[in-house]
């Protein structure tokens, strides 16, 4: 194996998913996996499917058409608000759509019509993050005139909190999405199936001892990727933090660490210690591989800085060489940057259930890729 390459241990994706699939249904809701941050990787998806999700939601139509294209029959919902010039395309690809532009459900409609099929419309609710969303006092009458439309059927609405804000949701905001949703059917009757909360932000109040009202779902990526809490970045119990890991590799060793003057691109304060154990490494990966940032560096490490093709960094490590490998833990906006990028080759660990959960759980359960 050679190169810069992330490593999913698909064992863990599959775990992470368990636990919190498991600890949800509990409390009445559903998990729907969301690929995105993996560009919509077929053997991750199917490691959430495995876990226990209901379906998947993507952001982009290529992810989802790379999911299709890899024998996958699964519901995958859009996320994203369609673009207008991509509805033929979503219709044929994914079940459903979360949507906020009536003029979008429309064009949905006559593509759906055109196709000789029903597309799911789950409209977005604005609660507070301030990204998308319809406002609450508009619903209903959107929703009325989604369910007049032909060739779209209603069936839910939901809301996003704390991905441009960074602010979970309150419990009297999660009561108001309930509310809503009892408005709607008095209107336009029992239409709505499907109430999806939130992300990995709304865990705590979907964990916590109160009543989730009529929330039945869940849209996890972060979670079950990174075992954390989005907000506070702690450990969710029972998770594993690692199953993504970034592997690169020395092509520089230097043994005076102190860096020379005004080198372009590098923070303005750092200290670097004068210590002689310490050497600086170059690895070959950089800014066009992943969010440097979002790199924890491995113990005794420490990031000095990077260009678009390497990382220069400090460590205390003096068994480090040139041509050793050097292995990350990553942020969620890591592993999305380095699962896009075409020099970061993804290795796959533990890639069929064991044996044991095959037989434990049944053969059906798990399909194959083609
Ligand atoms: C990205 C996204 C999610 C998943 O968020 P995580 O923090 O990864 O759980 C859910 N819903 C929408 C609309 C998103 O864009």
């Amino acid at each position: 194996m050679s190169g810069p390459r992330i490593v999913v241990d698909l064992k863990k994706i599959r775990s992470n998913t368990q636990t919190l699939v498991r600890r949800l249904n509990a409390r009445g809701i559903s998990v729907t996996g969301v690929s995105k941050s993996f560009c919509g990787h077929p053997a991750v998806a199917q490691a959430m499917l495995d876990g226990g999700v209901v379906g998947l939601a993507e952001a982009r139509v290529s992810n989802a058409d790379r999911l299709r294209k890899a024998g996958m029959t699964c519901p995958i919902t859009l996320i994203r608000t369609p673009m207008l010039s991509e509805v033929d395309q979503i219709v044929k690809t994914c079940e459903a759509s979360y949507n906020t532009e009536i003029a979008v459900v429309a064009a949905l409609s006559a593509a759906a019509i055109h196709q000789s099929v029903t597309h799911g419309v789950i409209l977005m609710v604005e609660m507070g993050d301030m990204r998308e969303g319809i406002l609450p006092e508009n619903l209903p009458e959107i929703a009325e005139q989604v369910v007049q439309m032909k060739g779209v059927a209603l069936k839910g609405i939901g809301a996003n909190f704390a991905c441009l804000n960074g602010v979970a949701p309150s419990s009297g905001q999660m009561e108001s999405l309930s509310s809503l949703a009892d408005e709607i059917e008095k209107i336009c009757g029992p239409v709505i199936q499907t109430i999806s909360g939130g992300n990995s932000a709304n865990l705590p109040w979907a964990l916590a001892e109160h009543s989730i009202g009529r929330v039945n779902d869940l849209r996890l990526g972060e979670a079950i990727l990174l075992g954390v809490d989005p907000i506070t970045g702690e450990q969710i119990g029972g998770l594993f933090k690692d199953a993504f890991t970034l592997v690169a590799e020395v092509i520089e060793t230097d043994e005076q660490p102190t860096p020379r003057r005004n080198l372009p691109e590098l923070p303005k304060i750092r200290i670097v210690s004068n210590r002689n154990d310490i050497a600086r490494l170059i690895l070959a990966i950089g800014h066009q591989d992943t969010e440097v940032a979002g790199l924890t560096m491995p113990e005794g490490g420490t990031l000095i800085g990077a260009t678009s093709d390497h990382l220069v960094m400090v460590t205390d490590c003096a068994t480090l060489k040139l041509g050793s490998e050097i292995v990350f833990q990553m942020n969620y906006k890591a592993i999305m940057r380095a699962m896009a990028a075409p020099d970061i080759e993804t290795v796959l660990l533990n890639d069929r259930p064991s044996r044991q959960s095959r037989s434990s759980q049944g053969e059906a359960e798990f399909l194959t890729l083609v």
